[in-house]
């Protein structure tokens, strides 16, 4: 950041007063502009055995396979996001069920929230942001041409608790890129 977004001024880097890390500070209004994680929310849309998977036709990782998933957006709820985000890079529905991954993303200051999800019909296609949508089982998904370690351990935590019969949530961390 170099311009303060309320009035327009240079700003700069500098601890304000009372707190313990650098924010972008305006030299002249003295407005402090944080810059904090954002939240990615997504979901495993299943039909019968076989889940929803998504060809990313944009940058990053533009030609690999992710779960829908997308940037939360002010005033929604978690599962509100993860149910949008399907339906714009899957074009399908779905009802957003329990919680199953939380996967601290901290090596980019993002938190990743994926949710179990039900497809309401087995209707989907290409969104803006996909070159291709499939329904993979198990033994069909691409692990090697993932975008995204996130979804690496959202679907490997996903086909293994379904296999015990148990929808558990679990939490990870990942501090740095697996891929360059
Ligand atoms: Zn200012």
């Amino acid at each position: 950041m170099n311009f303060c977004s309320n009035c327009g001024s240079p700003v700069v880097s500098a601890i304000p007063p009372g707190d313990h890390l650098p924010r972008f500070m305006c030299s002249s209004c003295g407005a402090v502009h944080y810059k904090n994680p954002l939240l990615v929310l997504g979901c495993v849309p299943q039909w019968e055995d076989r889940i929803l998977q998504c060809r990313r036709a944009i940058a990053p990782r533009l030609g690999y396979w992710t779960v829908p998933a997308g940037f939360m957006e002010n005033g929604e709820t978690m599962q509100g996001a993860a149910a949008r985000e399907c339906y714009e890079e899957a074009m399908a529905q779905v009802e957003i069920g329990s919680l199953l991954a939380v996967v601290n993303v901290t090596h980019a200051s993002q938190v990743h929230v994926m949710f179990r999800a039900r497809l309401l019909a087995p209707v989907f296609a290409p969104g803006a942001e996909s070159s291709e949508v499939e329904l993979y089982a198990e033994d069909q998904i691409p692990w090697e041409e993932l975008a995204f370690p996130s979804g690496d351990f959202t679907l490997r935590r996903f086909f293994a608790d379904r296999a015990a019969g148990r929808e558990d949530y679990h939490f990870t961390e990942l501090a740095r890129p697996l891929r360059p």
